[in-house]
């Protein structure tokens, strides 16, 4: 029998049709790189952000030397703040650039320049896309992702100042930021999509129940990831960090195909409450086993959420730049033995 190709087994598996692959996909969805890949490939941070050969390299170490069946793009989650007029700190090896200043004032000052995916490193991703679409043809898909508009709101107003506002604003106003924000994502998605990309991921770590009620994810947010949802013709991921256990029942209505979740939420339960509906990723927490554990731990996290019904194991976050590479490896080469029947 020929083998599945990686592209189809991820395709199958974060739309929920896991039982028509031949095995679970690792495919990562979120942030891949390490300081183990930048020095292998000579691709370190924070060079690899702003340049298409050292990122093209960096994002198809995911492959040659983690072996995840995929790559993703970009590394960083600034690309719109960047975009949109922030300053960006740019980070080091092992550290992610992060925003050190917001754009805007008020809501009443934001606007979007046009064309903003001509802008800032948009192009850079598109065109990594694009040339690993040529190398590796349709036998690896390519992530595609976009920072969620919650977060980006966070970066460009002032995450506290933003959430002040949440409460304070009118609610339609609230909305209509974030809805601008959503045609960045679907925008940028199209050109990726166009470059060849397969699948988007939105990762939208802010949108964390640490600083919203499920109430305000409900009312607000899952209209405006349902917009991103309705105009994207490929499978879309939505990764939302810590305990996300309470906004399961309204992740349907989202029309996600998966949600990616972190180690405080049950794969079990989130299997339970979704149901058929949408696909479960993750599975193997960051910090207690890709950075700190064994091989033996991740192996052990793999083979629990796969019985635990996992549609895709994942980190369960972006992964830690100092992982070590024995650990990433082993998350791959236990999921390739559990031959799915
Ligand atoms: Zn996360």
């Amino acid at each position: 029998m020929v083998e599945m190709t990686p592209k189809k087994r991820a395709l199958l598996c974060f739309t929920g049709n896991k039982h028509k692959a031949d095995r679970i996909s690792c495919c990562d969805a979120l942030t891949t790189a390490t300081v183990e890949q930048m020095l292998a490939v000579k691709a370190p941070f924070p060079d690899a952000h702003k340049d298409v050969e050292l990122a093209y390299r960096l994002a198809e170490a995911a492959w040659t030397i983690i072996g995840l069946e995929g790559f993703k793009l970009p590394f960083d989650l600034c690309i719109e703040a960047e975009a949109l007029g922030c300053k960006i700190n740019w980070g080091r090896i092992d550290r992610h650039p992060s925003v050190e200043t917001p754009a805007f004032n008020d809501i009443s000052e934001f606007k979007i320049p046009e064309k903003i995916i001509e802008k800032g490193r948009f192009p850079i991703k598109h065109k990594v896309e694009e040339k690993l679409r040529r190398e590796y043809g349709d036998y690896l898909p390519i992530v595609n992702q976009v920072t969620g508009p919650f977060t980006v709101a966070g970066h460009i107003f002032g995450i506290e100042r933003f959430l002040i506002w949440t409460k304070k604003k009118p609610i339609e106003q609230i909305k209509e930021v974030l809805m601008m924000i959503a045609d960045i994502n679907v925008e940028d998605s199209k050109e990726a999509l166009r470059c060849g990309a397969d699948i988007i991921c939105i990762a939208d770590p802010s949108a964390t129940s640490d600083i919203i009620s499920p109430q305000f994810f409900k009312e607000v947010l899952v209209p405006v990831y349902r917009s991103i949802s309705r105009r994207l013709g490929a499978p879309i991921v939505l990764h939302i960090c810590g305990n996300a256990t309470a906004y399961l029942p309204y992740i349907p209505d989202t029309e996600v195909d998966a949600f990616s979740v972190d180690t405080q939420v049950n794969i079990a339960f989130a299997k339970q409450i979704l149901g058929n509906r949408v696909a479960v990723a993750g599975g193997v927490p960051t910090i207690s086993a890709l950075l700190f554990g064994t091989p033996e731990t991740v192996r052990k996290a793999v083979i629990d959420a796969i019985s635990q019904g996992v549609d895709v194991v994942m980190p369960s976050c972006g992964i830690p730049p100092r992982t070590p590479t024995a650990n990433f490896r082993a998350l791959v080469e236990a999921t390739k033995c559990m031959i799915y029947v």
